[in-house]
Order: C-alpha cells, then structure tokens, then sequence
C-alpha cells in the first residue's frame, strides 16, 4: 500500500490518543508531535508540516470551545475523539488536494495531452499506461513520441505501444521533437483520435533547453491538459523540481510514478502544494495496467487503513 509506514504511523498516534484518559491539550500536543514526525519522515515538506500541525488545533479548539459552551462540555469524551480525528483526515486530505477541479478528456473532439518530466521519472511508461487507461474507457487513443533527445526513446515507446495495442507516431530520421510532436498531432486529428498522448524528451535535468523544448512543443501542439510526471522515490527534491516545471510549462496535473516500491512519496505530496496542482494518476509498478486515479479522500482514508 502507497505510504504505508506514514499511513501506520499516524493510525497508531490516532490509537495512543484514544487510549489517553482524558483528552486535553497535553494529549493533543503528544498526538501532534508523532503525527508531524511521521509526516515530516515521510519527505513532506517542513512548512507544510507545520501549517498541517496550526490547522489541526484551530479545528480541534473551534469544535471544542464553540461558542456554546454547554454543548462543548456535553461532548462524550468518544466524540471529542472523533473531533480530533476528523481534524487530522480532513487536513492531510488538504494536504493532497489543491481544490481544483480534474480535466478530464471529452469525446467527439481531439484533446491533446503533454507530458513532461525529467528522464527517467517514468514519463514513457506512464504516457503508455494513460493511453490504455482512456482506450479501456471507450476513447480512440494515440501516443506520439517527441523525444528525440534520448537514443531509444522511440523503440521504447514504439515497445510499449504495440504490446499495449495503442497506434503510435514518431520517427528515426527527424531529429526536431518540435516538429515531430506537431505533425504527430496532426495525424491523429485528421484520423478523428479522440485522445492525443504526446510523451516529450525529459534530458537529465531542469535546463534551460529542456524548457525552451517544452514551451515550443506546447505552442505547436496546444495542449489541453499538460501533466507533469513526478517521480515518487527522489523525496524532497519533486517540490523544487515541480515547481520550476510549473514556470516554464504551466502543468494542470501531477502523474506520480514508483509509489509501488520504498519510495516515502511525501516529496510528492509536497509538490501539490507548491504548484497548487492536483494529482490525477499514480504509478504503481511497472505494469502498463499499474495505474490508479487519484481522489484526495478515498486515498487518505486507505492511507490510513
Ligand atoms: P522516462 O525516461 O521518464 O520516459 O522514464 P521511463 O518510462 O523509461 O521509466 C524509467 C524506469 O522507471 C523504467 O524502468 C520504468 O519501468 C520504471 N517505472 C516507471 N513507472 C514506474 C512505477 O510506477 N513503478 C515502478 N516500480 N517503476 C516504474
């Protein structure tokens, strides 16, 4: 299960507090403290860390000191436990939901979908996995590969899309990926393709001709949705990553990929919140079919057990 230490961690701080004799603000304050040292174990990052711990005690002092001062003290000591664990589900919930609304794919028109990310996050494999997901789901579906950068990037692609039974576009001889990805593009809109996946070159790190690459690819192409592959095992380093994405190619959502193996994935997390952007997908192996969608709620409360 994805996070699964974080998710035990916090299960047994929420078991401690139920154990405690009476709820107050030391036994609240012990809560926290393993609940942060979890979190902040897990990768996420300090400052959300915090602003999760100042949260969690103004909706535990705004519902126990209401106003009404009578019903606070006719509280059970089990509901004003239930008051703290709704505090802490709805802010790590917050923590993984920037609030904004999914772009989701429309039939009966060409919808573009970017992908980028820097080599090796698992942009090819997840650009293949996407593909199936929306062919499963009715819609016609074609990959472009506009990496030209990496020698093997199309035979990768071409790989996976032919096991995956997914046309593809892409080509051995031309060597300009903006020039590829738009007459890929193209192809596809004349074939009436419902669902246009154009998988980009992620070279080795955030640099200057990666992003000049990105924002030319995105100026022929005009793509509906730009998702941003974010690789779960590189810890904190995904928020300055994501963030210097978000500037030069101004993503709409976050595939996060290898939250199948030791990765802690808070690093992850911690890229929602400095992009304001919502997760959409998680990588889960290395499977074409190792794909979940993401709803912050459902995820926290399985996080959770
Ligand atoms: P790219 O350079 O960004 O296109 O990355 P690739 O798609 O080539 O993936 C790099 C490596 O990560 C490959 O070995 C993939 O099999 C692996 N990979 C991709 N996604 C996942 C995932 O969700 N889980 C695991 N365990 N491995 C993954």
């Amino acid at each position: 299960m994805v996070l699964a230490d974080l998710g035990r961690r916090i299960t047994s701080a929420l078991s401690d507090l139920s154990k405690a004799p009476v709820l107050d603000g030391a036994a609240i304050d012990a809560l926290l403290k393993q609940v942060c040292a979890a979190l902040l174990a897990a990768d996420v990052n300090v400052r959300l860390v915090s602003r999760l711990r100042d949260a969690v005690r103004k909706d535990v002092a705004d519902a126990l000191n209401t106003n009404d001062k009578g019903q606070a003290e006719r509280m059970t000591e089990v509901q004003r436990h239930n008051v703290v664990q709704k505090a802490i589900f709805d802010q790590l919930v917050a923590l993984v939901d920037p609030g904004i609304e999914a772009w989701v794919p429309k039939k009966g028109r060409a919808n573009v979908i970017m992908f980028v990310g820097l080599q090796g996050s698992g942009k090819t494999t997840s650009c293949t996995k996407l593909a199936l997901y929306y062919q499963k789901r009715g819609f016609k579906v074609g990959l472009v590969c506009a990496d030209t950068f990496r020698a093997g990037a199309f035979d990768q692609l071409k790989q996976n899309a032919s096991k995956a039974g997914i046309p593809f576009y892409g080509s051995y001889t031309e060597s300009d990926p903006v020039s590829i990805a738009a007459s890929g593009v193209e192809s596809f809109k004349s074939g009436k393709f419902d669902v246009i996946i154009v998988d980009t070159s992620g070279r080795h790190r955030a640099e200057t001709e990666l992003f000049r690459e990105m924002v030319e690819i995105a100026e022929a192409t005009k793509p509906d949705q730009t998702i941003m592959v974010v690789d779960a095992s590189i810890g904190q380093a995904a928020e300055a990553q994501a963030k210097a994405f978000k500037e030069a190619a101004d993503f709409g959502g976050i595939f996060v990929t290898k939250l199948d193996g030791h990765a802690k994935g808070g690093g992850a997390i911690s890229a929602v919140a400095a992009t304001k952007t919502p997760i959409l997908f998680l990588g889960l192996g290395e499977h074409v079919t190792d794909l979940e969608t993401f709803r912050p709620q459902p995820f926290i409360s399985k996080m959770l057990g």
